[in-house]
């Protein structure tokens, strides 16, 4: 007799298309049928239990089944759905703003519905203010190595991955790159500050040349995630910010992903003591209930737009744009961010699963083991084409969710995480690990990705 769990996987498989994801690869790599949620942990139809250690997708801030959160939008369902945001305003949209301006310091928002609408609407807003201030040649833009910004054409534009963009590179805008900041790549006996001040004097003198060509610089602050959770010091963000003054440059902070106190800051901009000209922000803005993305920008970027002449206006739009329900769940995740102290009670959450990941990092496989804030990442040197998705596999099999980028392992968990789940994914990793560092792959195909 088939499972619960087998029945799900294969109607999903005969007609739901995965995302990110060769589908002919799960005719041997089962679809994991998720039915329910709770704290930490999913639960399959089988009534097996995994820890949700990538927040799925990095989205979600206080574990499944919030109470707080989900009265909110319970509360908000009872009032007011949705409704049309050209032209027409609601409570829950105006709070979030305000609140949102408060903690940047921009004082106005633009909505969308996900992280990579967000970085086009950056992407736009940043090429049409120039254009609207007489210097419509700077058109293009700057991203870091291994960048990631999403996968929306102008977005993949921007990102730096290859097995996403080099596909539809035809379809892409010619933009710039410059070394990544990645603390991974300093010199024997080089410090992270002073590579990072390397990686900046790439980026100096590019900007020297180009800067009239160029709109702005797009960066994720502290952590490159899809990178492979690539950290890096914050002088790099202090240069930036100095280069982009000097040539009249937009800083865009993409903190879709290390936004809401990821990094240990409620913004990751924040701890290099900067401001940029647009912050984008998604994944966590909601806990992971609804989609819902934001571009924060200055009062002179606004301003710029301001005018009689309706093309001088920011004319973009998303249906859902400012949705009230998704609002109110961002106003309830700011509230339990205000409530419950959340930053300080993370600083000792770090503490915690950093002493318990101890032995982990002491491991002989394990190279470049880092940590920031909520987020926890090393390389393994294995000799497997096949490591992310044995790792994958077997950590599942141990009841954890756990998604390795290439051979980087990395917890990004909830900010509920308890010791006794420490322990369970320390422990799960020490095992995964003697299995499999170390041991050849059987067949040796090319590097194989997850899906
Ligand atoms: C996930 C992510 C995006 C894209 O967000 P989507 O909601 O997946 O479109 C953009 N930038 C960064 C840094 C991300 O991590």
């Amino acid at each position: 007799m088939t499972s619960h769990n087998d029945q799900w996987l294969a109607r999903s498989r005969a007609a739901v298309w995965h995302p990110c994801t060769q589908m002919k690869r799960h005719e041997t790599l089962p679809i994991v049928p998720i039915a329910r949620a709770d704290g930490i942990w999913l639960e399959d139809f089988d009534g097996k239990r995994y820890i949700d250690a990538v927040s799925s997708w990095w989205v979600n801030l206080f574990g499944h089944n919030h109470p707080r959160i989900k009265q909110a939008i319970k509360d908000q369902l009872d009032t007011l759905e949705h409704v049309i945001l050209a032209g027409f305003t609601q409570q829950p949209v105006v709070e979030l703003s305000e609140k949102l301006a408060a903690a940047s310091g921009l004082g106005h928002a633009f909505y969308g519905s996900d992280g990579a609408s967000a970085t086009e609407i950056a992407l736009k807003m940043s090429f049409h203010y120039w254009r609207n201030h007489g210097q419509g040649s700077k058109q293009r833009f700057v991203s870091l190595e291994n960048s990631y910004h999403g996968e929306t054409a102008g977005a993949l534009a921007v990102t730096d991955v290859p097995l996403f963009s080099q596909t539809y590179a035809p379809l892409l805008q010619q933009n710039f790159r410059v070394p990544s900041p990645d603390a991974r790549l300093a010199a024997d006996g080089e410090s992270a500050e002073s590579y990072a001040l390397r990686a900046a004097d790439a980026l100096a003198a590019l900007l020297a040349a180009k800067h009239d060509q160029i709109a702005a610089l797009i960066i994720e602050p502290l952590v490159q995630g899809a990178a492979g959770m690539a950290m890096y010091h914050p002088v790099y963000l202090q240069r930036a910010r100095a280069l982009c003054d000097r040539y009249q440059i937009h800083l865009i902070a993409d903190e879709i992903a290390v936004g809401f106190g990821r990094t240990g800051s409620l913004f990751a901009y924040q701890q290099a003591g900067i401001t940029p000209d647009f912050l984008c922000l998604s994944k966590g803005i909601t806990g992971g209930y609804l989609p819902l993305s934001c571009v924060l920008t200055t009062d002179s970027v606004y301003q710029a737009f301001y005018d009689d002449d309706v093309t001088r206006g920011f004319l973009h739009s998303h249906s859902y744009t400012g949705n009230a329900l998704a609002c109110r769940a961002a106003l309830e995740v700011l509230a339990i961010f205000d409530d419950e102290n959340v930053l300080a009670r993370n600083r000792a959450t770090a503490e915690c699963f950093s002493r318990i990941l101890a032995p982990v990092a002491a491991h002989p496989a394990v190279r470049h083991f880092r940590h920031q804030g909520m987020i926890w990442a090393f390389d393994v040197d294995s000799p497997r084409s096949d490591f992310a998705v044995a790792f994958f596999q077997a950590m599942l099999a141990r009841g954890c969710l756990v998604r390795p980028i290439g051979k980087t392992v990395y917890f990004m968990p909830p900010y509920i995480i308890e010791e006794a789940q420490m322990l369970q994914l320390q422990q799960a990793t020490l095992a995964v690990l003697a299995q499999l560092a170390g041991h050849a792959a059987a067949e040796n195909g090319p590097e194989t990705a997850l899906p």
